[in-house]
């Protein structure tokens, strides 16, 4: 497999070489995280008054946990650490579970972003001839103008289309010939119910890849994609309080997405305790940004679930693989006492054939129980009036998701494209449960 680098020096680096960078870019943000006064005094408890006072990574340990509630607190300007006017550039995450927060960039942190997000592209087989096609929505989101500075930083030739209007992003992916997209896995899903519509057939476009983020996932969802368009589809993985996507992509060899450890310091807690968990066991992911100044982050607590790969990739990338994220610590769905996550649901539907693109997870309550209704679109070949095999299908998808999560759901079967459809961040939950 051919394999082309952004950065090789940095890409490639040895292990010790590439901690003793990250020690360097550590004490420059401690420096700018001294210049906030929520940092000063966190800092100043844990012993730190100037950079050199941590002296090696371990070291970081020291620092206590910095959490959204923090940033909410510190809304708009408490963690800012460079004036208002070397700031270039504000985003803010999508406000789905409360008050929005916000994030500032200087323009050498947007350069830094940048060029993590063009390294992030080659990394997948792109290059300056690809035809880009970005559905992400653009404006305070950081998945549009990231990923479009990235590719022009690369070459390409983007189409900012942004995201929603689906008669039109197929329009132009048959004029341009986009060859790439970045979209959210739901949304790409929905538009391939769409093609016939527009008497469009996925083998008419000329898609090579897709770039997939934004929103959780499972691997039998990447699967049917790249079945469904005959692409290859690489994992996205970002948060905007890390400026977003560029934390963590997916290589050519798709094991998983390389963690950009010269620009971020990961660390896997047990979210319980807050102990730090050796490689290869699944926790809390904790992120420190080491290349932006303008709004230092120090052990930002994701609430994102997920794993370290130890073994090497066949890259020849040293930086270490995050694994898919697994849910997060606050979707965690509580059903008749059973611990379910959401992702589970969507890994067992996504691996029958005969499902279609779009699914909804209900719950509500009957009696003191919890009721669970597993909701899913079937494609339309499968409504012959043959009610035998609607029933045996149902029953299909009943065992199967009670062998996985043990719990026994009402499954209701849909006709394609009358779920709810969602151009952005997909919300696949709806939890009508009488709150006792
Ligand atoms: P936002 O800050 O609005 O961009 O949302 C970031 C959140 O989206 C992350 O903390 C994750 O929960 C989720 N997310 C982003 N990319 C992925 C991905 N590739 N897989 C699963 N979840 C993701
Ligand atoms: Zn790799």
């Amino acid at each position: 497999m051919e394999v082309n680098f952004w950065n090789p020096e940095v890409e490639t680096m040895e292990r010790s070489q590439l901690e003793a960078l990250q020690l360097k870019r550590l004490q420059a943000v401690i420096g700018y995280a001294l210049k906030t006064p929520f940092y000063q005094k966190r800092l100043s408890r844990a012993g730190i008054s100037r950079p050199e006072d941590v002296r090696s990574l371990q070291e970081l340990q020291k620092i206590p946990f910095t959490v959204k509630d923090d940033l909410r607190q510190n809304f708009p300007a408490g963690l800012l650490a460079v004036d208002m006017e070397e700031v270039v550039r504000i985003h803010s995450s999508s406000g789905t579970t409360g008050v929005p927060t916000v994030i500032y960039l200087t323009a050498e942190d947007l350069n830094s972003w940048t060029d993590l997000l063009a390294r992030s592209i080659i990394t997948t087989g792109c290059c300056r001839k690809d035809i880009f096609q970005n559905m992400m929505s653009y404006g305070l989101f950081t998945g549009g103008l990231g990923l479009h500075y990235g590719a022009e930083r690369v070459g390409m030739t983007v189409i900012p289309v942004g995201g929603g209007n689906t008669q039109r992003q197929v329009q132009l992916m048959r004029d341009f010939k986009t060859t790439v997209v970045h979209v959210t896995p739901s949304y790409l899903l929905h538009i391939h119910t769409r093609l016939a519509e527009f008497g469009v057939k996925a083998s008419d476009l000329h898609l090579r890849r897709a770039f997939l983020g934004a929103e959780p996932y499972s691997e039998n969802t990447r699967l049917k994609l790249q079945e469904l368009y005959g692409i290859d589809a690489y994992n996205s993985y970002g948060l905007s309080e890390m400026n977003g996507p560029s934390v963590a992509f997916e290589c050519v060899y798709k094991k998983d997405m390389h963690l950009w450890e010269d620009a971020y310091i990961v660390e896997i807690i047990d979210p319980a305790t807050g102990q730090i968990l050796p490689d290869g066991q699944k926790g809390e992911v904790v992120l420190t940004n080491l290349v932006r100044h303008a709004m230092p982050l120090m052990r930002y607590r994701t609430r994102d679930l997920a794993f370290l790969h130890t073994e090497p990739c066949p890259c020849g990338r040293t930086h270490r693989r995050l694994s898919r994220i697994q849910g997060r610590t606050d979707d965690m769905l509580i059903i008749n006492g059973v611990n379910v996550f959401p992702s589970q649901i969507e890994e067992v539907i996504m691996a029958i054939p005969e499902v279609g693109t779009n699914y909804m997870i209900h719950l509500t309550s009957a009696g003191a129980l919890d009721k669970l209704i597993v909701k899913v679109e079937i494609y339309s070949k499968m409504f012959t009036g043959d009610l035998n095999s609607l029933d045996a299908l149902k029953g299909k998808i009943r065992d199967r998701l009670r062998a996985s999560i043990t719990i026994n759901p009402h499954i209701e079967l849909h006709e394609p494209g009358s779920l709810p459809v969602f151009e952005g961040k997909a919300k696949h939950v709806v939890d009508n449960r009488e709150k006792l």
